[in-house]
């Protein structure tokens, strides 16, 4: 397999055009991942022979939900050409527990890479909601360990680079069961959770060494900017956890007009796929500029970043897309602002010779 190297310029270039905002979160993860396989291509000959073992960079990335965390980690692993697989640190338990044991992470890896060992070792895996196995947090699931420090332990050794034994049909492993082998070594591992109340933490640190920071709103992003590995285990992550993830981001909370952005400006807008949708029913759909920003402010009030955007316009669509593949004579619908409250607003506008073409056709 080819690895895609680019340099970290070029990579953050790319991640514009999928990413709105979260800036130096881009640039640290560009570079993060440059380094991770830079040090892959070279790490057999030229680093060796200095007597340099350039370790991991497993990264952590805190923010609020639907800020891009895991959209930014998947883009990545796109551009770099790795494969990817994504978890959810709530569904995993310590070996012996009921739940999923933490190699079937390994296994989604290996299903990316078709089965390809030596491709799966160079992926990356994103871990979602990380911060909800923490040593404090409540147990999310009865069948599983009580604190989450269990859960911790057992990601210790793959985030680190372990020779793991992969259950080949995934599920519990068995003592007789045949293991697949896989190097953890390479592997990037990016970790993500929200860290809800974490910035009290920080704002208490900062504080009683006298800086003068209080614990309002207006300076929420600056201290959620100053978050660091004592706060993280004060918060309950183990200190061995975070002793594995030396790169740590913090995204921030988007804004009324990155939310805009990511409807109308990405490479992969959710107006545009939403118009796209539109096109396979040789429909024009036009939102007007009130529209737009009207979606973005429910959504910002919402609070769950981007992830409310698509959830207003599929239940402000949804009416409209289930007329229109029985209506060929409607060419045109327009979004108004008037409409995102009252999806019965929405217009449509027709053409008679359409629906006379269409009846030719069929
Ligand atoms: P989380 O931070 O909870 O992991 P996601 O990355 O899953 O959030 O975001 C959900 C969806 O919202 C993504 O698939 C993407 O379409 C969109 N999105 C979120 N943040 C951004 C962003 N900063 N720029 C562009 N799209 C975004």
């Amino acid at each position: 397999m080819e690895i895609n190297l680019l340099k970290p310029s070029e990579i953050k270039v790319f991640l514009d055009s999928y990413v709105i905002g979260q800036e130096q979160v881009k640039k640290v993860l560009s570079v993060a991942v440059y380094n991770h396989y830079k040090r892959i291509k070279f790490c057999n000959d030229t680093f060796k022979e200095h007597n340099v073992e350039i370790q991991k960079s497993n990264v952590l990335l805190i923010g609020p939900t639907g800020t891009g965390k895991t959209y930014l980690v998947q883009t990545l692993a796109k551009i770099i050409n790795v494969p990817f697989a994504m978890a959810d640190a709530t569904t995993l338990t310590e070996s012996g527990y009921v739940g999923e044991d933490v190699e079937n992470i390994l296994l989604r890896l290996l299903q990316s890479a078709n089965f390809d060992i030596k491709e799966a070792e160079l992926g990356i895996v994103y871990i979602d909601e990380i911060d909800k196995i923490s040593r404090k947090s409540a147990n999310l699931s009865i069948t599983r360990d009580v604190s989450g420090e269990g859960v911790q332990q057992s990601l210790l050794k793959i985030l680190e680079g372990t020779i793991a034994n992969i259950p080949p049909q995934g599920g519990r492993k068995h003592p007789q069961q045949e293991f697949i082998k896989l190097n953890t070594n390479n592997i990037l591992f990016v970790c993500g959770g929200s860290f809800e109340g974490i910035e009290k933490i920080t704002a208490n640190r900062l504080q009683n060494k006298r800086i003068g920071f209080i614990n309002s709103n207006k300076n929420i992003d600056l201290i959620t900017s100053k978050i660091n590995n004592t706060d993280l285990i004060k918060f309950g992550m183990i200190p061995e956890f975070i002793g594995r993830i030396p790169i740590i981001s913090i995204l921030s909370k988007l804004s009324i007009s990155d939310l805009i952005g990511i409807l109308t400006k990405t490479k992969n807008a959710l107006l545009k796929q939403y118009k796209k949708i539109f096109e396979f029913e040789d429909v024009d759909l036009e939102f007007t500029e009130n529209a737009i920003s009207k979606i973005a402010y429910k959504a910002f009030t919402l609070g769950a970043g981007a992830r409310g955007l698509r959830t207003i316009i599929e239940e402000l669509l949804m009416d409209t897309m289930f007329i229109i593949p029985n209506d060929p004579a409607i060419t045109k619908v327009i979004v108004t602002a008037s409409s995102i409250d009252n999806p019965k607003k929405i217009e449509f506008i027709y053409n008679n010779t359409k629906q006379l073409q269409r009846r030719l056709h069929e």
